[in-house]
């Protein structure tokens, strides 16, 4: 899974770094605690861990470092309001991979959790393609032939999520981690009303891809493949 996990306790800090993440097409399931976070690592492999320093149930270093005792090594950009010397190679002695002090730009936060991703798996610097669909993760689009559209958050997700299936079905409950993961607020309807705008994306784009529910199951990516040059199609 592409989620990155992200801990600070500020909740408008929070609310606003994880936004950023998402119009980077970066998913992110967003905690204020330590506990909180230890629930969601229980649950989900992610693919980065962003990680205030300050946390209300203790400083983040001690718990870092436990984490890496127990060889979880999910790798961690650390964020701090602190940035002397010695905070810093505190920060990278305990685990963390990289260390951003704030204030910070959104650029740079986001540039540094790419390079994290991109030690990882690489898959940000790749653009997943199927049936003629292109996604392109970092602008949030998806294109086939020259057409292309902008995607939402969620629907970036999705269509990662469908893409990288090629063909096979994704269940629905791995849809909605995809799209909203552990900690995002979501209708029981969301994914439906998401993957009725995905349909009309793909419709729009010209794709020959067409989204299949198979009831009961989930949903997967099918390609319709026009008969070409058939005797029926001849119209002089
Ligand atoms: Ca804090």
């Amino acid at each position: 899974m592409d989620r990155i996990l992200l801990v600070e306790d500020h909740p408008a800090m929070r609310e606003l770094v994880a936004r950023e993440l998402a119009r980077s097409g970066i998913a992110a399931d967003a905690v204020g605690r330590v506990g909180e976070a230890e629930a969601c690592l229980a649950q989900v492999r992610y693919a980065a861990l962003v990680l205030d320093r300050g946390l209300p149930d203790g400083d983040a270093l001690p718990w870092l470092q436990r984490l890496r005792a127990r060889q979880v090594l999910v790798p961690c950009l650390l964020l701090t309001a602190r940035d002397a010397l010695h905070d810093r190679v505190d920060g990278l002695e305990a685990g963390a991979d990289d260390y951003l002090a704030k204030p910070f730009e959104r650029d740079e936060l986001v540039a540094r959790v790419r390079a994290l991703l991109r030690r990882q798996q690489g898959w940000v610097a790749s653009s997943p393609q199927w049936a003629g669909l292109v996604v392109d993760p970092a602008g949030a689009r998806l294109s086939c032939g020259r057409s292309s559209v902008n995607l939402a958050p969620s629907e970036l997700q999705l269509m990662l999520a469908l893409v990288r299936a090629e063909g096979k079905v994704v269940r629905r409950g791995a849809l909605e981690a995809a799209a909203w993961g552990l900690t995002e607020a979501v209708t029981p309807n969301a994914l439906d009303v998401a993957l009725h705008r995905l349909r009309r994306k793909l419709e729009v784009l010209g794709s020959d891809a067409r989204l299949v529910n198979t009831k009961g199951v989930g949903y997967s990516l099918e390609q319709v493949l026009e008969p070409t040059g058939g005797q029926g199609d001849r119209v002089d």
